[in-house]
């Protein structure tokens, strides 16, 4: 058995801490391989290390030296090995790796050393080989992630080892320079890891135990998830469930290797365990989760016959491409069609642009804007196993007095997402909990 764990910045924030992590690791055999995150923060309102890195980054490039950041840093590094009481020289680290962060001057490079600097420690500690993410986790020339090289180069590095610590969160590019994936990577790596050391578990350590059904800080004490299938994590994840990062599946999933959420500070607590979808059971629940976001733009079009008009949804996509635009959903009709874009994507006139350039492609009846939308999912494999779960959902949305604005109901029948207008949002959330989770 082996399990590969990834301990998250709270984990890692201080000495206590860490040693919590060590002993976590220890109680368990099958824990054999480690990926760290950066010491995150310790208290609300303290800083975390990548972001003190992101300032040092932006001095060094202003002022050609690291500044105020990196002494706190610097600091922080010392306090953790003193307070581990660790006999290894942790100033030659600090100070050489300032002087590399000073040579290459990069952002990604000085980022990246909040991982490698605590993993460098966790190694220390745990007495266990240290594996640098860069020599093992490589990109391609488009900056994502070169699977096979990746896996084929960490089976090697790995061969041999029964037990070692990897920095998470970074790898190199084909320039041979560090590269970060982007925030909250480090899941991603545990994944690689765990990937490529065939693991039969990847325990994902966090400050939470495990995914809740609802947003906590909308829905009171919301119930905890104790299953889902990776399908179900990509829609809740997707759509701002964020106790892991939406790309962290995708390692994994090929292999089948469950993940298992868990809290670091109640190693008791069952946490949430993430399913290969094949391998997922159903477990009664119509919902497993609701999540959601605001601040979405609808661009309504409609126009006679559109369903025989050959080509139009391909004019239509060609003006997004042209104004480099993504969108999230296309719900569409016999003659009309919506897009739904983050209204992050339409500022400074494009929306307007965008909206001129498909009247001159399709000409059609009625082009309307909708903004200031949310987005709500409702997911659950049980939703297509339970008849009426719409009538559920728009009769509890009705109920309170919401207008829903739009409605997507995938085809995989996983979910159903529905558009309320932003200040609605909240209120849609707990209805739609209600309904499902407080059944009695
Ligand atoms: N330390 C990085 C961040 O704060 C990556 C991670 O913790 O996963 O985003």
């Amino acid at each position: 058995m082996i399990k590969v764990c990834k301990f998250g910045g709270t984990s890692m924030a201080d000495g206590t801490n860490m040693r919590r992590v060590a002993e976590i690791i220890r109680s368990d055999p099958a824990r054999r391989y480690v990926v760290v995150s950066a010491p995150g923060k310790r208290y609300g309102g303290d800083v975390k290390i990548t972001d003190l890195l992101y300032e040092t980054a932006k001095n060094v490039r202003e002022t050609g030296s690291t500044g105020e950041a990196f002494e706190k840093v610097k600091d922080r590094f010392r306090g953790i090995v003193a307070e581990l009481a660790l006999d290894f020289d942790a100033e030659t680290m600090l100070l050489g790796t300032e002087a590399e962060i000073l040579r290459e001057n990069s952002e990604d490079f000085t980022a990246s050393r909040g991982e490698y600097l605590s993993a460098r420690v966790m190694a220390e500690l745990l007495g266990m080989p240290f594996i640098d993410a860069r020599s093992v986790v490589k990109f391609d020339a488009e900056g994502k992630l070169d699977g096979e090289r990746t896996f084929g180069l960490l089976r090697e590095a790995l061969k041999g080892k029964p037990r070692a610590v990897v920095s998470g969160f970074y790898g190199e590019d084909v320039n041979g320079k560090v590269k970060t994936f982007s925030r909250g990577g480090s899941d991603i790596s545990g994944a690689i890891v765990a990937r490529a050391a065939g693991a039969d578990l990847y325990e994902n350590w966090t400050d939470v135990s495990g995914f809740l059904a609802c947003d906590p800080r909308i829905v009171k004490n919301p119930s905890r998830i104790g299953e889902l299938s990776y399908k179900e994590l990509r829609e809740l994840s997707y759509m701002g469930a964020n106790v892991l990062h939406s790309e962290s599946i995708f390692p994994v999933r090929e292999a089948d290797i469950p993940i298992r959420i868990k809290n670091t500070f109640r190693p008791e607590d069952d946490g949430t365990d993430i399913l290969p979808t094949s391998k997922y059971r159903f477990t009664g629940k119509t919902v497993t989760g609701i999540a959601g976001k605001k601040n979405f733009t609808v661009i309504f079009i409609e126009k006679s016959l559109m369903n025989a008009e050959i080509g139009f949804t391909h004019k239509v996509l060609s003006v997004l491409l042209k104004h480099h635009i993504s969108f999230e959903h296309m719900p569409s009709g016999i003659d009309t069609m919506s897009f739904v874009i983050d209204s992050e994507e339409l500022k400074n006139g494009v929306l307007e642009e965008i909206c001129e350039d498909i009247r001159q492609a399709v000409s059609p009846n009625n082009l309307r804007v909708h903004d200031d939308i949310a987005l709500i999912a409702v997911v659950g494999h049980g939703m297509s196993r339970n008849v009426g779960t719409s009538a559920r959902l728009f009769n509890a949305i009705a109920r309170a007095g919401i207008n829903v604005r739009m409605i997507d109901q995938g085809s995989s029948e996983l979910n159903i997402i529905v558009g309320v207008d932003n200040e609605n949002y909240e209120n849609t959330l707990k209805a739609v909990y209600e309904e499902f989770f407080n059944e009695t």
